[in-house]
């Protein structure tokens, strides 16, 4: 499948910032709360495993022609302050989704229309919006932590409130959620990956521009 690409939002976000900065000082950055940013060029301490630019996910199909980090810069600011926190503690986050175009999330719901799991492209997904992220946590060397079941495992123990988990799985997920919320972010509760900023869905519109690929 081929994707436009179209850069146009891009462009006001191509301001070349180094990855240098104290992240203290993010805050301070004169770009506006809702531009779409790449946060590659805001932190280099992230681990990214784009799982829609690869086959390895529920659609079974590759349906990004690459693996970026897309997300409004607000949504940036406190994904960079939640890793900080992690890494002081010598965790990281590791990216499954960012930004999702419409297009993709039309796809999705065509295989999954079950709004417990996937967001009905009717009324848009936080991810067409910019303001959500799939993530889990990689110890020092790599290793994701044992969250009890994979990323898009659409199932009850993939829940927030599922009980029937080991103490690590639920002092894991319990670490990764004390974190995200401290930084504003919502969970969603039949999904341990899924963070939301709040106000997202009254702050930013739903977009279906693709971001470009080399
Ligand atoms: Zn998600």
């Amino acid at each position: 499948m081929k994707f436009a690409v179209i850069v146009s939002f891009l462009s006001l976000s191509v301001c070349a910032q180094t990855v240098d900065f104290d992240t203290n000082d993010i805050d301070g950055l004169e770009v506006a709360d809702t531009t779409f940013v790449n946060l590659r060029d805001y932190s280099n301490d992230f681990v990214y495993d784009m799982r829609y630019a690869t086959d390895n996910n529920f659609l079974k199909a590759k349906v990004y022609d690459c693996g970026e980090c897309l997300l409004r810069f607000k949504t940036v600011k406190a994904l960079v302050k939640a890793n900080q926190k992690f890494l002081k503690k010598g965790y990281r986050i590791k990216l499954f989704d960012c930004y999702r175009p419409l297009d993709i999330q039309k796809k999705m719901w065509a295989i999954v229309p079950n709004p417990t799991y996937v967001a009905d492209p009717r009324k848009g997904s936080i991810h067409n919006r910019g303001g959500a992220v799939d993530l889990t946590l990689v110890d020092e060397n790599g290793v994701e932590l044992d969250m009890g079941t994979g990323f898009d495992h659409f199932g009850p123990e993939a829940a927030h409130d599922y009980e029937n988990l080991s103490s690590e799985v639920k002092q894991n997920r319990k670490l990764l959620r004390n974190t995200m919320t401290g930084l504003g972010f919502r969970i969603f509760e039949s999904e341990w990956w899924h963070y939301n900023l709040k106000r997202s869905a009254k702050n930013f519109e739903v977009s279906n521009v693709k971001w470009p690929c080399d």
